[in-house]
């Protein structure tokens, strides 16, 4: 596949069992690439016919096809050879998702080159599921559990890093056995439909993975409460998190939630400045802060206040703002026009709220035309302040000035969300003791915005609740059978328990 075949030649189609098929809605919308603001694919747009006749496909090549007949090893195979190719198509696909959603090409790129890495790892563990056997204390029986794959999964995912958090759920899922119907975000759908080519191409018999393309209502709802569909595997907003897992509890499936945060950078008077201030940048403005992880709340020790911000400000000044697709840009526009009017909107609110505006803003003078905004910084926010609790996934940096370490872990913890944090200090003690306290699912310590496809990664509080990535990943899509063997022949009392 070339870019030029991407999106130009033909409306995309939808990948239904093994056969590439148009929406029954026969209905259709534009991907608009946020850097032209021109359509650049045509997408079908499906309804819940469509979700049905996908969660049909899902569920017959779970219970009756050859994938349930598969070894461990067979799947392991398909596995690798999937992570073959998508790393022949690494450009390809890291192109689509820079003119779906604007993020930068060399931040999609390096997505998509760490992308084999989580298939290879899961196609790894496909042939090494085993069970335990229980030392039970019931003489004369012989106990053992089997992992077995939980079924029919429903994925779906955010616009902000389409295949990265695709493959967060389908390498483990896959290796465990499981079949998925995936549906990507109205506003990124190309790179999946691309993706979907690959792992036809790898051989994957028909129907383990579909492919349904549209919005929220008409296809991320009908999958969530479509009884077919025994598990959801979901990456968005807290407010559609908390629809997903309702819709979900109707028919008890089950539910990983990878959600929204709020996370804290913190940065103490003995911190390396120089490493602590790239990291705030890190946190904040890499990908245009349209990451889960943003460190959208700097947490800075009145102590070193103005010696770090002036060291942001200079840093912050100096970023080059432009086309995502040149290699020297370091943040690109927003994602889609909702998004940026909403992102704008808080420029507003920390203004009314007391915040002090010290940089940004605003659209660049340079740049007229498309979902441009300055890197933002507000200095002497209060952690109350809507800038403080909101997610904003957008360049909005709010700084709040701390005295001591209780202090830091009051504001730190002062939140709904419990994502991520980053604590910079030379002290290591101090390091630990603040990764013990502060309650979210990922702590780095001097260091910001690390994900790698063999370290668990997910939420705490309303940041949503499974962990993806590292075995711990495996678990979520697989589920335990006991079972009980009677060794001795004994007929046993039958109105006696056990
Ligand atoms: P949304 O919650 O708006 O959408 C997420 C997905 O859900 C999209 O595919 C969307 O479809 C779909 N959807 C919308 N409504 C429903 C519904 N009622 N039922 C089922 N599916 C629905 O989030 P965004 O796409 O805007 O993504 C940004 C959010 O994702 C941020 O909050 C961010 O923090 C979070 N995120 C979390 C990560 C994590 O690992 N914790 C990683 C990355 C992002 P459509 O877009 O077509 O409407």
């Amino acid at each position: 596949m070339t870019v030029a075949e991407v999106g130009e030649i033909e409306p995309h189609r939808l990948l239904v069992g093994h056969e590439w098929v148009d929406s029954l809605s026969t209905e259709t919308f534009s991907s608009i690439d946020p850097y032209t603001g021109k359509s650049w694919a045509e997408i079908p747009a499906c309804g819940p016919e469509d979700v049905e006749r996908a969660v049909g496909a899902a569920r017959l090549a779970f219970d009756d096809g050859p994938w349930g007949k598969m070894t461990g090893a067979d799947r392991g195979r398909l596995i690798r050879r999937l992570a073959v190719l998508v790393d022949e198509n690494a450009e390809e696909l890291a192109v689509a998702e820079v003119r779906d959603n604007g993020k930068l090409l060399r931040e999609m790129r390096g997505q998509m080159e760490a992308l084999p890495n989580y298939y290879e790892y899961f196609s790894g563990a496909a042939d090494k599921i085993g069970g335990d056997v229980i030392g039970s204390s019931k003489p004369n029986f012989f106990v053992y559990q089997l992992l077995e794959p939980v079924g029919v999964v429903g994925a779906i995912t955010s616009w902000n890093s389409p295949l990265l958090i695709a493959a967060y759920k389908l390498a483990p899922g896959l290796a465990a056995g499981c079949t998925f119907v995936l549906k990507p975000s109205e506003h990124t759908s190309v790179s999946t439909i691309l993706f979907a080519r690959l792992v036809e191409e790898a051989g994957f018999p028909p129907g383990v993975l579909n492919v349904v393309t549209g919005d929220g209502p008409n296809v991320g709802e009908p999958l969530v409460s479509n009884p077919g569909v025994d598990k959801i595997a979901f990456t968005g907003s807290t407010v559609t998190g908390k629809r997903v897992a309702s819709a979900a509890a109707s028919h008890l499936a089950k539910v990983s939630l990878e959600l929204g945060g709020k996370s804290p950078n913190i940065v103490f008077d003995d911190a390396d400045l120089d490493a602590a201030t790239s990291g705030v940048i890190a946190g904040i403005f890499a990908a245009c802060g349209q990451s889960c992880v943003a460190g959208s709340r700097l947490l800075v020790q009145r102590s070193v206040h103005d010696e770090l911000l002036s060291r942001v400000v200079d840093r912050t000044a100096a970023i080059t703002i432009g086309n995502p697709l040149d290699l020297e840009t370091e943040m690109g526009p927003l994602a889609f026009q909702a998004h940026y009017d909403r992102v704008v909107s808080f420029v507003a609110a920390g203004l009314e709220d007391g915040a002090e505006l010290i940089f940004g803003g605003k659209r660049p003078d340079h740049l007229p035309e498309g979902l441009f905004l300055e890197p933002t910084i507000f200095d002497r926010v209060e952690n109350g302040m809507r800038i403080a609790q909101e997610e904003i996934f957008g360049p909005v940096l709010s700084v709040i000035s701390f005295e001591d370490e209780d202090e830091a872990v009051r504001l730190a913890n002062d939140s709904s969300h419990g994502l991520a944090a980053g604590v910079w200090t030379r002290d290591i003690q101090r390091g630990h003791r603040l990764a013990k306290a502060i309650q979210a699912g990922t702590v780095w310590l001097n260091a910001y915005r690390m994900v790698s496809h063999d370290v668990p990664f997910g939420g705490y509080k309303s940041s949503g609740y499974g962990r993806e990535n590292g075995l711990e990943g495996l678990r979520e899509y697989q589920q335990t059978k006991t079972v009980w063997v009677e060794t001795e022949g004994i007929v046993r009392d039958p109105f006696k328990l056990g």
